[in-house]
């Protein structure tokens, strides 16, 4: 008697060039994203069966598996197609994508030219940023800095999230909802899974690229706030300091998963009155009508 697929794995995957049941796919423990987190992966979120900011996505993608030294399983046309039968073979309107690519099979060391077929995975999710948790978080400053450029390069979204989930586990040991982390410097860098951004006297400041995971829907947020939607705000990338999301009016967050979000409470300090503040849900409008592929907005974001 087989068992109900949990949620996360109803529907049609696509594992190693083939569509089959996503409760059925299966990798091998001896492939080198399993040993050593040696790959690379995107979420991609889609409305109405369209994806959003896909070719985004994948050029990120791109640029993660040229940092690996890892070819595409499929050519980048090959790529955007079987994406797009993915959302025909389901039968899900709203959701997200995970996309993998994995160093593929071999054994036994973590030589990249032990596994030589690398191996493309995809896999739907039900689910909008609209139906998250409620905006409003309350986080901590981690002690665990984000990985220096020096050591990893934080632009490549890579398999290996051990620097991310070591941060995000004071922030469960501390009550929190999620962790903010410095980068080596002691200079704001990004959250367990988003980026982040300050607003203070109408000045919507988020850290530059460099200690990062430069983010789609930062990019977003960054484009609607620069074709002057949210008035009297004006988006800059300069490096911010923890004193500066202590005194801030709001602190936003962005990410595929989360859409946009808020930080109402940082080390026991409230931020701006502490609640969830009105560049903040103006930017969660904007954000959802960027989804929704909403004319008036779309001309300024990644659509
Ligand atoms: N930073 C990190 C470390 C992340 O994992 C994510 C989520 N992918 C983000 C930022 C936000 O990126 P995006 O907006 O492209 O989802």
């Amino acid at each position: 008697v087989s068992a109900e697929p949990p949620p996360y794995a109803q529907g049609t995957a696509y594992l190693g060039g083939e569509f089959l049941p996503a409760a059925e796919a299966r990798v091998s423990i001896f492939d080198h994203s399993y040993l050593y987190g040696d790959g690379a992966f995107e979420n991609v979120a889609f409305r109405r069966r369209r994806f959003y900011a896909l070719e985004a996505h994948l050029d990120r993608l791109e640029d993660s598996c040229a940092y690996l030294k890892l070819a595409l399983p499929l050519p980048r046309e090959e790529l955007g197609r079987v994406c797009a039968e993915m959302l025909e073979r389901n039968d899900l309107d709203d959701g997200y994508m995970r996309v993998v690519v994995s160093r593929g099979e071999g054994y036994p060391s973590l030589d990249p030219r032990r596994a030589e077929s690398p191996q493309l995975a995809l896999a739907l999710q039900a689910g909008s940023p609209a139906a998250a948790a409620p905006p409003g978080r309350r986080l901590v400053i981690g002690s665990t800095r984000r990985t220096p450029p020096a050591s990893l390069d934080p632009r490549a979204k890579l398999n290996n999230y051990g620097n991310h989930i070591v941060a995000k586990l004071e922030a469960i040991a501390a009550g929190a909802d999620d962790v903010l982390m410095l980068d080596s410097a002691g200079m704001v860098s990004e959250l367990s899974a988003a980026n982040v951004f300050v607003l203070r006297n109408g000045e919507l400041a988020t850290p530059p690229p460099g200690t990062i995971l430069v983010g789609i829907t930062r990019a977003t947020v960054l484009a609607l706030v620069g074709d002057g939607l949210v008035e009297g705000v004006r988006a800059v990338e300069r490096p911010l300091t923890p004193l500066e999301l202590y005194a801030a009016d709001e602190v936003i967050f962005t990410a595929t998963a989360i859409g946009v979000a808020c930080a109402t409470e940082i080390d026991g300090r409230a931020i701006g009155d502490g609640e969830v503040g009105p560049v903040c849900t103006r930017l969660r409008e904007l954000y959802e009508r960027a989804l929704d592929g909403d004319a008036a907005v779309a001309a300024a974001t990644l659509a």
